[in-house]
């Protein structure tokens, strides 16, 4: 199949950039971009708002299936999570919903009903999608791969920065924690476990600057034109 337009599959660990990198990307570009992990956090969120409990796997795939889960765009690029219609962006941005999340995410069913989902939102190309399991299980046959890396210890220092700057008071060690064991749960399940697909380009970002990223992938998608 060729499509017009590029699909950009960008996959790595929690916290390297994904979310920046792929944001920059899709503005530069005109591109659409599909954050696929604020659809898991969706699925944990609306289990929550239904009183299912995240290790109830069978009612939780139930609710991936049932909830209306969607994005609407936003003027800056940055798509919003919709579920059932209303706006819940910033309710899914909590150290709960990370380890709902995380949860949820391992269940077979839950993925089955996201994945559709996540091929129709790109199949038109032109589009940068992030997540875990892109460029090997959504779309392994995107036109640009890339795997992004950085050490856990950069991520958290990374994180901690981040938090500062907003003003919220961040505990290094504690996110440290957070993030290997997030790690830990992506990688090591049984279905779509986070690894680099064998035709994806791995970036190790741990002492590159955004700009740096970003410009590397761009040549991959001038490459690929
Ligand atoms: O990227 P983000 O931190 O928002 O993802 C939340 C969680 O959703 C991840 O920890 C991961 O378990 C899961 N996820 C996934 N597959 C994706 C995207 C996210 O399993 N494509």
């Amino acid at each position: 199949m060729t499509r017009p337009r590029p699909v950009i599959a960008i996959d790595g660990p929690a916290g390297v950039g994904k979310s920046t990198t792929a944001r920059v990307l899709a503005q530069r570009l005109g591109y659409t971009l599909v954050d696929t992990g604020a659809l898991y956090r969706g699925v944990a969120l609306a289990a929550r708002d239904r009183g299912i409990a995240w290790d109830d796997e069978a009612a939780v795939a139930e609710v991936a299936l049932e909830a209306a889960l969607g994005f609407a765009p936003q003027d800056d690029g940055t798509p919003r999570l919709l579920i059932d219609g209303k706006d819940r962006a910033d309710e899914i941005r909590t150290p709960e919903m990370s380890a709902g999340a995380s949860q949820v995410s391992a269940y077979p069913g839950v993925r089955r009903a996201l994945l559709e989902m996540q091929r129709d939102l790109g199949r038109e190309g032109g589009v940068v999608l992030e997540g875990r399991d892109i460029g090997t299980v959504v779309f392994p046959d995107a036109e640009v791969k890339l795997f992004l890396t950085a050490s856990a210890e950069e991520r958290a220092r990374r994180r901690v920065e981040d938090l500062q700057n907003r003003g919220t008071d961040a505990d290094y060690d504690q996110i440290l924690a957070k993030i290997r064991s997030r790690d830990e749960a992506d990688s090591t399940r049984a279905i779509a476990p986070l690894r680099p697909a064998e035709d994806a380009v791995i970036l190790d970002s741990t002492s590159l600057d955004l700009e740096s990223v970003v410009q590397h992938v761009l040549e991959l998608v001038q490459a690929c034109n």
